[in-house]
């Protein structure tokens, strides 16, 4: 039937052949996905892994991202999320309730400390928080439901006892939720790490970070190696209308095949970074796991056996510095953006006050202005330099 040029537009007659092959998977974008007939409709299974219904659900494309994170992390299922956070969202809301005792670490990713605070608040689900350093601050009563762990803490990069509180989880059975943003299943693998084999329940990913690599694009995944945690997860997934775009998931699926070169360089180069800034009179401390004075070492060697340790390191400088000596130096920086976020190509400063990130005492910590710089893909050369005449337009006081 001839059809008028509007429909013919709308409708068009040609489809990719089954035999065609590209190096990169064919991009599905979709609300609608159209069923071929009433029995597929009648059919469809949604609650499933791979039924396509509906673009909330997943495409192909989610689908094979989701499958390689899962690969990535050592993990066998995987949903995804549009951000980091997100996916910490989808996590408390599947398996905290009224009532439910949630562990947390004082050096979490702060956004999720605020997100539980905020659940305590408005659900009443109780928020205790542990030092990552201590097992023994981890009491789970039997109302404990969750505890998160994150290795290496955020910004001030404590490596934690994970061997201790996953055993200790376990016996007390509660849920272990990793976030794996900093090791991003390269560094050391959650789902079989130490020598007892040991194995967290779940792992959330910032993928904005390493597997995404251009600071551009917000994802974040929840992996599993249970099948009835992943249904759990799948249908509160579904239900809240979690979905991510096809397009970012393409942009991601294309970026994980140079991330674990980008990983391996970023960390070499942190890693001459660090060598450089121990020796710098300005600074009081420098915090990194691979470092031997940084707190939790010991269980960084034990833990990732690739020697492998991201793109983060973060200075104190000594507390002759104001906030305004630090602020002069931050925008000094030429290399280093001011930014948050980390793993993409350009790097990143950003400063903190420890006074209001902790609630937990940090004898471990000098006090002082801290400054976390985040390592990109330029010449590490470069970005020393970039630090060394920053560093000159302090106004330095009298130092030794
Ligand atoms: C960035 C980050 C997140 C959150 O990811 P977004 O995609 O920015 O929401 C969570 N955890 C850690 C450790 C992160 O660094």
């Amino acid at each position: 039937m001839k059809k008028n040029p509007q429909t013919e537009l709308i409708h068009a007659p040609r489809k990719a052949p089954q035999y065609i092959s590209t190096v990169q998977p064919p991009l599905f974008r979709a609300s609608t996905i159209i069923f071929e007939n009433t029995d597929a409709l009648f059919n469809r299974h949604w609650t499933d892994d791979y039924d396509y219904s509906y673009g909330t659900h997943g495409t192909p494309t989610t689908f094979t991202l989701a499958d390689s994170i899962a690969q990535i992390e050592g993990g066998e299922y995987c949903l995804l999320a549009p951000s980091g956070l997100s996916a910490i969202n989808l996590v408390n809301s599947c398996f905290l309730a009224h009532g439910d005792e949630v562990w947390v670490a004082d050096n979490i990713y702060g956004p999720n400390m605020e997100h539980l605070r905020n659940l305590e608040t408005r659900y009443g689900i109780s928020v205790k928080v542990y030092n990552a350093k201590d097992v023994d601050s981890f009491q789970p009563t039997d109302k404990a439901k969750l505890i998160w762990l994150e290795a290496a803490g955020s910004v001030t990069l404590e490596f934690p006892n994970l061997v201790g509180l996953v055993n200790k989880a376990k016996q007390a059975n509660v849920l272990t939720a990793l976030d794996n943003t900093w090791g991003a299943g390269l560094a050391f693998n959650a789902f079989d790490f130490s020598d007892q084999h040991l194995s967290v329940d779940l792992t959330v990913h910032a993928l904005t970070k390493y597997p995404s690599g251009g600071g551009d694009i917000l994802m974040g995944s929840v992996v599993t190696r249970d099948k009835t945690l992943h249904h759990k997860l799948f249908r509160m997934h579904a239900i809240q209308g979690i979905s991510i775009s096809g397009d970012d998931a393409a942009q991601v699926q294309r970026s994980l095949a140079s991330m674990q070169v980008r990983y391996q360089h970023q960390s070499q180069s942190t890693l001459k970074l660090l060598d450089w800034l121990k020796q710098q009179k300005e600074f009081v401390q420098v915090l990194h796991p691979a470092d031997e004075s940084s707190a939790g070492h010991d269980y960084w060697k034990e833990i990732c056996t690739t020697g492998q340790s991201a793109g983060l390191v973060s200075v104190i400088f000594k507390p002759e510095y104001t906030l305004a000596d630090i602020r002069k130096f931050c925008d000094a920086l030429e290399l280093f953006k001011l930014g948050f976020s980390w793993g993409g190509p350009v790097s990143l400063v950003m400063l903190y006050n420890l006074k209001d990130m902790r609630v937990l005492e940090h004898t471990h910590l000098q006090p002082g202005l801290l400054v976390r710089f985040c390592i990109g893909l330029e010449h590490p050369n470069d970005l020393i330099q970039d630090i060394e005449n920053a560093l000159k337009q302090l106004n330095t006081p009298q130092l030794e």
